[in-house]
């Protein structure tokens, strides 16, 4: 199958207000530019110097998305244009992004990351890491930077009960601080695998790759 028919079979069965991210790490730029002739607009990298170089080559309306795990040192590559990142789990981090936004005279739109899964692995914080940032007067300074939102990685399972569970403190999450904080509007959860579970959960935002542009010859 190709990319473009890819795309428009997941398009097509994507409620209204879902955002798709096509996550393109790994893939060339001609991958990249299918999709974009298909209508996509919203590309996710997890690496910066490799999403560095996809903007410099990629038509300029593309709107790039951060999804990985972020280290601070290598904000300042990416300050000038990425549109969103998801990957944000601590205050530092913050704080850093928020500087280089000012060098730029922006502001950076982030999401906060939560850990849902089980597993070890994740990068993410807890909901009360989230909560004790929203609260704090430091977050309150940063006027460069505005948190839109969450994301989450489920665990790596086939147990819908457990996805199910997981995706839902992610809901959770995010409505306890809409509660408190206006302009949270993002919930960034599901990929290749989980992604209709993850929207039938609340997603509004999901994270596509190999269902998109076929298996990553390396994992990531
Ligand atoms: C790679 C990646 C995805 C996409 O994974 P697929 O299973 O290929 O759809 C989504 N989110 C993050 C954070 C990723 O690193």
């Amino acid at each position: 199958m190709s990319i473009s028919t890819n795309l428009n079979n997941i398009k097509s069965q994507l409620p209204e207000h879902v955002t798709l991210v096509a996550v393109s790490k790994t893939k060339p730029v001609s991958d990249l530019m299918e999709a974009y002739t298909a209508g996509q607009r919203i590309f996710g990298e997890n690496k910066i110097q490799e999403m560095v170089e996809k903007h410099e080559q990629m038509p300029k309306d593309v709107e790039w998305h951060m999804i990985g795990h972020v280290q601070r040192n290598k904000v300042k590559y990416m300050a000038s244009f990425v549109a969103l990142i998801h990957g944000v789990d601590n205050l530092k981090l913050l704080k850093e992004i928020n500087k280089q936004a000012q060098k730029h005279n922006r502001i950076i739109n982030c999401l906060l990351q939560i850990k849902i899964a089980s597993e070890d692995s994740k990068f993410g914080m807890t909901a009360q890491a989230a909560q004790d940032i929203f609260n704090s007067d430091d977050f309150t300074g940063l006027k460069n930077i505005k948190v839109v939102g969450v994301m989450g990685m489920a665990t790596f399972t086939d147990n819908e009960t457990q996805l199910k569970k997981e995706f839902k403190s992610l809901k959770t999450a995010f409505d306890t601080f809409n509660t408190q904080n206006s302009g949270l509007r993002i919930i960034s959860m599901g990929m290749s695998g989980d992604y209709k579970l993850a929207i039938e959960c609340g997603s509004n935002m999901i994270r596509v790759g190999s269902s998109i542009f076929g298996a990553r010859n390396y994992s990531n």
